[in-house]
């Protein structure tokens, strides 16, 4: 980017590193931000900091919190005995969105995917089964996403979970496969989930 002067050139490679920009995107936002006030400029800044500097995993379902406990762990009136297990801490937000869901969370922080090199060892599915040692969760539901990876990851911990006794379901969707949870609207999302089906018989 050495067509522009230092700073902007930083920008537009900065922005390139985000997914889905491309050169002329990562262009038209940088300049953008040249057209920002001095106060948004500096807000923007110091989101992208304390973004990255505050927000840290929970200890106990691994989701996005800003110190201890994330709000929902924390949270004496949320149901521990249901245990929705997702991919992303954009999941938690959409299921969030459905005010009936009040059980707890585990983020897995993504799906078992051989050919991308995903491991189990690399999902928090240790932590997963930390949980399960008190007799707190009485159900697991798997809300992994309705594609190949997330169909597999979600075989993979029915198998896995089968031998603590607890009650495991899937998410029944009805919608295509191949559909994001992150993008499904909250009466969708809310009959997935009570119509949730059985893994474990
Ligand atoms: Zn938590």
């Amino acid at each position: 980017m050495a067509d522009y002067v230092l700073p902007l050139g930083r920008l537009i490679d900065s922005f390139r590193k985000l997914p889905g920009i491309g050169s002329k995107t990562a262009t038209r936002l940088a300049f953008a931000v040249l057209n920002l006030s001095e106060e948004d400029a500096a807000n923007f800044a110091s989101a992208i900091l304390e973004s990255k500097n505050d927000i840290h995993t929970c200890p106990v379902c691994c989701n996005l919190t800003l110190e201890g406990l994330c709000p929902i762990c924390a949270d004496a009136e949320r149901d521990g005995s249901m245990l929705c297990v997702v991919e992303t801490p954009k999941d938690v937000m959409a299921f969030e969105r459905v005010r009936e869901y009040r059980g707890v969370y585990h983020v897995l922080g993504g799906v078992l995917s051989p050919m991308n090199g995903i491991t189990p060892e690399m999902l928090h599915i240790k932590e997963l089964l930390s949980r399960l040692e008190d007799d707190t969760v009485k159900e697991i539901l798997i809300a992994t996403n309705p594609n190949v990876e997330g169909e597999a990851t979600a075989s993979y911990l029915a198998r896995l979970l089968k031998p603590f006794g607890v009650k495991i379901s899937r998410l029944a969707y009805g919608l295509p496969v191949g559909s994001d949870l992150e993008y499904t609207d909250e009466v969708t999302l809310h009959r997935a989930i009570e119509g949730r089906r059985p893994m474990n018989g």
